[in-house]
């Protein structure tokens, strides 16, 4: 039987790429890729020629048996996405859904993956954290999601569209207060990588006065909840201003 390889692309510099994604890519029968044409600049560069096949959100479902058939047949396949790792906020879930379900060979090769270069940089506690995807566009539908995340203890990581990261911080604030600790890591391995933290208040004024930080692919960090250790829990607190009234 053949078998599915998962390999991570860069995500800005060209050189982030293992010698195994080269090598994988170079030994396969067949690429799958996000987007056949995009991915048509790294081959290339990497004197890579292979039939390629496009999967993308629209058309996933329906390739499957198509892509599960040359499994059987004994065909060698990478999977590869626009950037990154694939299946991480992009396509590639519902194919290795179906692999382990029919008993086909899946193998992943680590590389590149914007929330954990994000994570292994950004300065908050890296011993549990909480990779969320894209936060809603809408300003309601994405404050209900926040305050499903508030009481989370670790580090949340976001993918974020430039043109909403204001948008996404002023939500943070209002939902989790305005001296929760954010980061905004910007346009990793690349020319302008920036990073910027601090409590949300500040940061949205530093984003508010520099429309750089609104540009660009940005990954969004929350850190976790703090417990209080001297907090006092709610239902004692109740209790306490219960029993405080019947006494002297
Ligand atoms: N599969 C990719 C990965 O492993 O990181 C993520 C794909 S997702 C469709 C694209 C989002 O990832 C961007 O909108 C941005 O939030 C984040 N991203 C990708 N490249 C980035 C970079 N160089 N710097 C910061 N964020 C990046």
């Amino acid at each position: 039987a053949g078998t599915l390889y998962i390999v991570p692309t860069p995500i800005g510099n060209l050189a982030d790429i293992t010698l195994r994604a080269i090598e994988v890519l170079q030994s396969v029968d067949r690429i799958v890729a996000e987007d056949t044409r995009h991915s048509q600049g790294l081959l290339q560069h990497h004197g890579i020629q292979k039939p390629l096949s496009a999967l993308h959100e629209h058309n996933e479902r329906q390739r499957i048996e198509y892509i599960l058939k040359l499994l059987k047949a004994g065909e060698k396949i990478a999977l590869i996405s626009d950037a990154g790792t694939p299946l991480i906020s992009d396509p590639g879930f519902p194919l290795v859904r179906a692999c382990r379900e029919e008993g086909a060979q899946v193998v992943p090769l680590p590389g590149p993956c914007a929330a954990i270069a994000a994570l292994s940089a950004a300065g908050l506690p890296t011993d549990r954290f909480l990779f969320a995807g894209f936060s809603p566009a809408k300003n309601s539908a994405r404050e209900t999601f926040l305050r499903a995340l508030q009481n989370e203890t670790g580090t949340i990581l976001l993918y974020e569209s430039p043109r909403r990261v204001l948008d996404s911080l002023k939500s943070i604030q209002a939902v989790m207060g305005a001296e929760r600790e954010v980061v905004i890591a910007r346009e990793l391995t690349k020319q302008f990588e920036t990073f910027l933290s601090g409590p949300v208040s500040e940061v949205i004024a530093k984003v508010e006065t520099d429309s750089n930080q609104q540009r660009g692919e940005i990954v969004l960090m929350i850190k976790g909840f703090e417990v209080d250790p001297d907090a006092i829990p709610t239902a004692a607190a109740q209790l306490l201003k219960e029993l405080s009234e019947h006494l002297p």
